[in-house]
Parts: structure tokens; C-alpha cells; sequence
């Protein structure tokens, strides 16, 4: 199995990961995750874009462009004869000497890629999933895609151990995100979901769905609601790169509306799929 590391492709079994990275210390850096279908990237110039962002956003300049990145990461694919699955990528403020300052400039940040093989989780998507809600304990910049996940760990767990599919966060009463992914109502038709600000990571998936409802004349607006309103909405669904558009069919053991997938829900998975067809042929 073949990974990127530092700029080139080298055998994943060669790789020595220092223990004073301070990605392994402080959890200092930033990641992404990419979907490939049929040996292509999915959205993966806006993943990139999101990268350098976030790297910015904590100081770390990513010392590739897009281009040199999204060309390392298709011949990772090649060697590694991925044709359906995810990339994940991360960067580090690099090694050196443990303590809370950052290193000297010259210190070179730390840059990781893998592949892994993942198929779409088709029948979470046919028959949708529970949740859980939980209070949002993270901090105020969820806008970067931070390796620190801890708080959403915990979230998720709590999920699974109630048997459910993904916790979603509340902030002052207010619904933030899931673990792992962001959410969405369906209320008379017209489609509510957080504003993309210092509280949510900001999803391509997200993004993707923003755009699609704008060609189809589906009406989402980008708009705060409430625990409640969410409990009494029409429709709920996730979105996220691995998840893609997942119905939530019950939160916190109550049904919501018949509990099962809505057809606005259903729409929009459908045109979801057109666009990965377009994309990646697939
Ligand atoms: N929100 C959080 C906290 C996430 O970790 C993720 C992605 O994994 C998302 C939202 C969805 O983002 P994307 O659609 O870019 O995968």
C-alpha cells in the first residue's frame, strides 16, 4: 500500500512518523477528506481549496499548490488501484522540540495522505438512520477543519452507545452539526440549514447541495433553527463526504413526521447522484 508523504509516494510500511510531530502531540493541524468515485475526485479542487484554508487559518502554509496536490493524489490512486473509497489527507506544523510555541520557519510542516476502499452506504441512504441531540461543547472556530476532534469523538460515541447513527450538536438550543457532518430540515417544502458561520465547518457536501437546489428551483435557505424546530420539521437529513445525503428518520427515540425517508430528502439524493455522474462518471 502506497501513501503520500511530504511531496512524494512512498511505500506506507517506509513511513516514520515522529513522535514529536505536533500533529501527534497537540493534535496542531488540519485534514480533509476526499471521495473517490470511479478513480476520480469528487468536488476535490473545493476539499484542496478547504485545505489551504484551514492550514492558513492556524498558520501553516501548505507548501504545495492545488494543482501539484490534486496530481500526487491521482497517481495515489493509480498505484493503489483505488476505484471506490476516500482520501484522507493532513498536514502538521511539522516536528520539533515539545512546547506550546510554534517552531522556527524552517521547521517543514508534515503532510500525510492514504486511501482507503469505502462503498456509499446505500442502505443507511434507502432507510435512513437515527440520531441523537447533544449539547455542542467544541470551540468557536468549527469553521476549520481542525484535527482536534475530541468533543465530536465523545459526541459520536455517546450516538453509537445509544444505538444511533450520528449526535447532533446543539448550541444555546440551537442545532450546529452532527459529529461528522452537517444538517439539514425540510419544513413545507423549503429546505433550512445553519448559515456557514464560526460554529459549523462549512461541508462541500453542503455546498454541493446549495448549488443543486438553486438549478432545480428547490428553495434552502441558510437560516438558524431550533432543537424543536427541528423535531417537529417535515424532514431531516445529514450530509458529509462519507455520509453524502443521509435521511434521519428518529432523534432521540421520537419519530420524525412518519419516520421514514421524505421525498424532498429523496429528491435531493437523486440529483446528488447525477452530479457524482457528472463529476467522476459514475
Ligand atoms: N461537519 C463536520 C464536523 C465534519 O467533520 C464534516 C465532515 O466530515 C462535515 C460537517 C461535512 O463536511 P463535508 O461535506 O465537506 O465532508
Amino acid at each position: 500500500e502506497k501513501v503520500i508523504f511530504n511531496g512524494s509516494i512512498t511505500e506506507r510500511s517506509q513511513l516514520n512518523i515522529d513522535i514529536e510531530d505536533r500533529g501527534y502531540q497537540f493534535g496542531d493541524g488540519v485534514y480533509e477528506v476526499i471521495r473517490v468515485y470511479n478513480r476520480s475526485l469528487f468536488t476535490g479542487e473545493e476539499h484542496l481549496q478547504r485545505l489551504i484554508d484551514s492550514a492558513e487559518s492556524i498558520q501553516i502554509k501548505i507548501p504545495y499548490t492545488i494543482a501539484e496536490m490534486k496530481n500526487l493524489l491521482l497517481k495515489l490512486i493509480e498505484e493503489n488501484n483505488l476505484f471506490l473509497g476516500i482520501i484522507y489527507l493532513q498536514i502538521t506544523r511539522g516536528v520539533s522540540q515539545r512546547t506550546h510555541l510554534f517552531p522556527s520557519a524552517d521547521v517543514e510542516p508534515s503532510f500525510v495522505a492514504y486511501t482507503r476502499e469505502l462503498q456509499s452506504p446505500t442502505e443507511a441512504m434507502e432507510k435512513g438512520v437515527t440520531a441523537i441531540t447533544v449539547e455542542d461543547i467544541r470551540w468557536l472556530r468549527c469553521d476549520i477543519k481542525s484535527l482536534n476532534l475530541l468533543p465530536n469523538l465523545l459526541a459520536k460515541q455517546k450516538a453509537s452507545e445509544a444505538g444511533c447513527f450520528e449526535a447532533l450538536q446543539h448550541r444555546n438550543g440551537i442545532v450546529t452539526e452532527g459529529s461528522s457532518s452537517n444538517v439539514s430540515i425540510v419544513v413545507d417544502g423549503k429546505i433550512k440549514t445553519h448559515p456557514a458561520t464560526n460554529l459549523i465547518l462549512n461541508g462541500i457536501t453542503r455546498q454541493v447541495i446549495v448549488d443543486i437546489c438553486l438549478k432545480n428551483g428547490l428553495e434552502i435557505i441558510e437560516e438558524e433553527f431550533s432543537v424543536d424546530e427541528m423535531l417537529q420539521a417535515d424532514e431531516i437529513f445529514l450530509s458529509g463526504t462519507t455520509t453524502e445525503i443521509m435521511p434521519i428518520i428518529e432523534i432521540d427515540k421520537q419519530k420524525i413526521e412518519k419516520g421514514e425517508p421524505g421525498p424532498v430528502t429523496k429528491k435531493l439524493q437523486a440529483l446528488f447522484n447525477e452530479e457524482i455522474k457528472k463529476q467522476c462518471g459514475f
